[in-house]
């Protein structure tokens, strides 16, 4: 046998389907060796015996039945590749085993070599892309619920493989010096972009010292779902740099962040590839970015980056977009759920840029916030916070930590508090299958890129929670960003009002377009606002063909 023949464990009952697989795999073009086990016990013994290199499993078998057939083979091999056989009743089974991790299903009775084959390889590629610098929870995340709204949408094979990994990662080292002149820091930053078929890609750039390849990959591509849903003529992007900016000074920052923009020079520019502030950048940081950037070009580019102070080019209402179009969504969720605002609860998870602006326009709503949060701790009280009190005290603090008018809580206690509206708006992976059970809200209104996993989505549909997913959520951010990028390239100048009554318009429209789709396909709201983004991408792939 050659060295890289692939050893493929078929976990399978029936003897039809066994000769039947056998048949195509012995047909393909791949080099295979086919082991089979006829129940789970013998399959969970060889699985113990030797290595393989893809399981294909019926989730059927005399002595394992459903889910807890894959999560015995999960629990046997974590890392091994599983493509679920499956009948033409069982399909509903089936998608739901890929939810839960399997790679791919197969109809076994629509089975044919080169499916077979293909499906093979791409599992086991799809395993091995994840090890190292892409094995992050979030990009697992961002991959599944592409693979769900692909699978319910039916999406074109050759299409779902291509938009499964950005189209191109860019991964630096870069130096920088302390305030202490003789120490210089090293750090990773990278900058993604997702998909380059649709115009410029478009996202913002990430300070944190959580930051790696699979996180800022699945941001770029939610950038792309994102910007496609909006309909705006984006491919999606992200960035960042490892590294904690609370511990750094202005000048370091300043230094960090010149040093960045050299490194990606490159691949970015008003034609090619805009950022814009995320979590632990703002403004300044985009100034700076602006000022580098035409540096080298020798005259001045406003439109590189998004989100600038006005006096560079910068939009106004920008910076207060993403709060703003969020409550814009909870105004439209709130009156499609027949729910009224005045007089309703929110908590809030984060007090940054999104957070905070959610805080105040869902006050400015009559919402009465009970709750908000930061990196330090969560302040609640029952009858409401005196948001101005808040902002004032956090002027002057920095952080809420200390807050006297207010009970201390966790972040993680914040969530389960008692409340109308939930909104996380903060970090990626706080709504998960542990605590999900436990909110309390009615409406989660998502600012945060990814903050619910799919098994929490799956049991707040159950508890009919009304979800405003992330990539609807959050869309008034790249909405206004657009603008500004749009104004900047014309050399132009529109009013706050002008702004946000072209943000309204374009978000109730998403959001209309979202309920319409979730209601017709009886699917979830995130799920429906994928599948928005997904379609428009693969119409455009499909029109443009492939190179050369
Ligand atoms: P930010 O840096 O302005 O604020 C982040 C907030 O989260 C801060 O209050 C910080 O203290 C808090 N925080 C950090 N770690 C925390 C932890 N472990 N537990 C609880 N709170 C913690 O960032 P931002 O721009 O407001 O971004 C917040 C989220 O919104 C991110 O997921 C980001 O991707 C998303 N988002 C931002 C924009 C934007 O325009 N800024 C647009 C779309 C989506």
């Amino acid at each position: 046998m050659p060295e890289n023949t692939v050893e493929v464990l078929m976990i399978e009952d029936n003897p039809v389907h066994v000769q039947l697989i056998r048949h195509y795999m012995e047909s393909s073009r791949l080099t295979t060796r086919l082991h089979v086990a006829g129940t789970l016990r013998e399959g969970l013994d060889l699985i113990g015996e030797a290595s393989f290199d893809v399981v294909l499993l019926d989730l059927v078998l005399p002595d394992s039945a459903d889910l807890d057939t894959l999560h015995s083979v999960r629990a046997a091999a974590p890392e091994l590749p599983v493509i679920i056989l499956t009948g033409l009743d069982d399909v509903s089974l089936a998608a739901t085993a890929v939810e839960a991790g399997a790679q791919d299903y197969i109809v076994k009775t629509q089975a044919n070599t080169t499916l077979l084959s293909r499906s093979i390889h791409y599992a086991i590629e799809r395993v091995r892309a994840r090890s190292g610098e892409w094995d992050s929870a979030m990009f697992k995340l961002a991959q599944q619920q592409f693979l769900k709204a692909a699978q319910i949408m039916g999406l074109d094979e050759n299409i779902r493989e291509r938009l499964l990994f950005p189209q191109r990662t860019h991964i630096v080292t870069l130096p920088f010096r302390r305030d202490e002149y003789h120490l210089v820091e090293n750090v990773f930053g990278y900058r993604v972009q997702h998909l380059l078929t649709m115009g410029p890609t478009k996202g913002g750039i990430r300070y944190h010292e959580d930051v790696n390849l699979g996180e800022v990959s699945a941001l770029a591509m939610w950038m792309t779902w994102k910007c496609a849903l909006i309909n705006l003529p984006f491919g999606g992007a992200k960035g960042g740099v490892r590294i904690d900016p609370t511990d750094l000074s202005r000048r370091e920052l300043q230094r960090l962040t010149r040093r960045f923009t050299s490194e990606i020079i490159d691949i970015i520019g008003p034609d090619k590839d805009i950022p814009a502030p995320d979590m632990g950048t703002d403004e300044q940081v985009m100034a700076w970015i602006m000022d580098t950037y035409s540096q080298q070009a020798g005259y001045t580019v406003p439109g590189v980056v998004t989100g600038k102070p006005v006096v560079l080019g910068g939009s106004l209402g920008r910076r207060e977009a993403t709060g703003r179009g969020l409550v814009y969504l909870v105004e439209a969720a709130a009156q499609h759920m027949g729910m009224s605002l005045d007089g309703a609860t929110a908590v809030v998870q984060g007090f940054g840029n999104v957070g905070s602006n959610t805080a105040r326009f869902l006050d400015a709503d009559r919402v009465r916030v009970v709750a908000v949060s930061d990196v330090t701790t969560g302040i609640y009280n029952a009858n409401g916070l005196s948001l101005e009190d808040v902002f004032k005290y956090c002027e002057k603090n920095r952080f809420l930590s200390g807050y006297p008018e207010a009970d201390e809580v966790t972040n993680q206690e914040l969530l389960e508090l008692p409340c109308d509206i939930l909104a996380p708006a903060a970090l990626q992976n706080q709504i998960t299958g542990d605590n999900a059970d436990r909110l309390k809200c009615r409406l989660l209104a998502e600012g945060a890129n990814g903050p619910t996993t799919l098994d929490a989505d799956e049991i707040l549909g159950e508890k009919d929670v009304f979800i405003l997913p992330d990539v609807l959520g959050n869309a008034g951010g790249v909405t206004v960003s657009y603008f500004e990028w749009v104004q900047d390239t014309q050399n132009y100048t529109w009013t706050l009002e002008e702004i946000n009554t072209r943000l309204h318009n374009i978000l109730i429209d998403a959001f209309e377009r979202t309920v319409h789709r979730a209601s017709e396909d009886h699917i979830d709201m995130r799920t429906a606002a994928l599948i928005e983004g997904i379609s428009r991408v693969t119409q455009a792939k499909l029109l443009r063909g492939i190179f050369p």
